[in-house]
């Protein structure tokens, strides 16, 4: 007898004062069920909305088998293709598909995608701090958690806190996080010099520019930065701005990490096949889930671009658990973002609460010991939902202020 989709269901829960998307597709098979990652945090009543009301309905009554004809029929669907909230959606039943596949075989997924390449998975944590003491200061405390790889930052890339115009803009200017390219470039680079002559070159070193900057100055920024020996230099060109990779790629030999934005395989193609960047870094919910990151991972291995999969959070455990089933089973893995689901004691300390949430609410997330994450063995996913705990810690919808950045005139500029 077929295994067939008998309900699609949506749990919305925000442990951490994030809201997380997951998505429960339930079967004929008493018991069986899957969990996927369906989270953009910031549209999370749309996403909802749209496995409900479209996807629910499309899908009941369907073999679970068939992942790759059901992803199809879900992207295709709409007729217009690969927008965020789309593939967010796809992404929560696509991930609930793998996860019901692995129980069905008795295997957690990396078993599925061809065994384990490494028993652990290295990952880069980010530190950031007011000042160079402060960010050297979490920088050591990452380095005695056995962390290798350490993302640095100080003054939230290159703005401050959410709020009215400064005096220097136009008259009538809007709120916002006002930028500053100049000095963002200037103190990130005397940053630099300090976290080296403070902790030497026995680390590497990630920044992220975060589209911070204009395509010309990010090109002058890379070069400044080479002498820092990075492990890579995170989106310095925005996602609009792609064909500058050529030339920031044909005058600075630093490393290039590219892509939590990216939608749509038109946007990476290039890159990859020209060899533009050096880590691939998608959001795997926002390209659609599993099924298109595996493609995305052995199209990347092909021309030796390696993996640096999007590990913020906000994205579920169970987003984060399927990065590390790909990293697990990928020969092209880089590193992995981890945002710290279990999270290390100077952290516990601080978010005390919200932090143990987050692990009552999902039991069996990717564990964190001394610089690696491992998934568990249980099958599919290996992570489940507490929904009565889920229910403790309702979403909210706010109007997104941390995106509303603006450069010195009053000017949006990508966030
Ligand atoms: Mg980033």
């Amino acid at each position: 007898m077929a295994t067939l989709i008998s309900d699609v269901k949506v749990i919305l829960t925000a442990p951490e004062g994030i809201n997380l998307l997951v998505v429960k597709v339930e079967t004929n098979q008493a018991g069986l069920y899957g969990l996927g990652c369906a989270t953009f945090s910031y549209r999370h009543l749309a996403v909802q909305c749209l496995v409900e009301e479209y996807l629910r309905p499309l899908l009941i009554g369907r073999d679970v088998s068939a992942i790759e004809e059901l992803w199809q029929l879900m992207h295709q669907n709409a007729y217009w293709r690969n927008g965020p909230i789309e593939n967010n959606a796809i992404s929560g039943v696509d991930m609930a598909l793998w996860d019901i596949k692995g129980k069905m075989a008795g295997m957690p997924l990396y078993q599925l995608f061809g065994g384990k390449c490494r028993e652990g998975v290295p990952i880069y944590r980010h530190a950031d701090g007011r000042d160079l003491a402060e960010l050297c200061d979490n920088i050591q405390k990452y380095r005695e958690q056995g962390i290798t790889h350490i993302r640095c930052q100080s003054g939230g890339y290159g703005g401050g806190a959410f709020g009215p115009a400064p005096a220097t803009a136009p008259r009538g200017a809007a709120h916002g996080i006002y930028l500053d390219s100049r000095t963002y470039m200037r103190d990130t680079i005397k940053l630099f010099e300090g976290i080296r002559a403070k902790v030497g070159f026995d680390v590497s070193l990630c920044h992220d520019v975060h589209e911070r900057l204009k395509s010309i100055e990010a090109i002058q920024f890379a070069c400044e930065m080479e002498r820092f020996d990075l492990f890579f230099l995170e989106d310095a060109i925005a996602l609009e701005e792609g064909k500058w990779l050529r030339q920031l790629r044909d005058k600075t030999r630093i490393p290039l990490a590219q892509g939590e934005l990216f939608n749509n395989p038109s946007e990476w193609k290039t890159l990859i096949t020209d060899q533009l960047i050096d880590y691939i870094r998608v959001h795997l919910s926002q390209i659609g889930g599993i099924t298109p990151g595996r493609k995305l991972q052995l199209f990347a291995e092909q021309f030796g671009v390696r993996t640096a999969w999007h590990g913020p959070g906000d994205m579920s455990p169970l987003g984060h658990a399927a990065n590390i089933h790909i990293d697990l089973a990928a020969r092209n893995f880089g590193v992995q973002e981890w945002s710290g689901t279990e999270p290390p004691n100077f952290v516990i300390q601080e978010l005390k609460g919200p932090r143990d949430a987050l692990l009552d609410v999902f039991p069996g997330l990717p564990a964190f010991e001394n610089g690696y994450v491992y998934a568990n063995d249980k099958p599919g996913l290996g992570v489940d939902i507490d929904e009565e705990e889920a229910r403790k810690y309702p979403c909210e919808n706010v109007v997104t202020t941390w995106t509303q950045t603006r450069l010195a005139d009053g000017t949006l500029q990508t966030p």
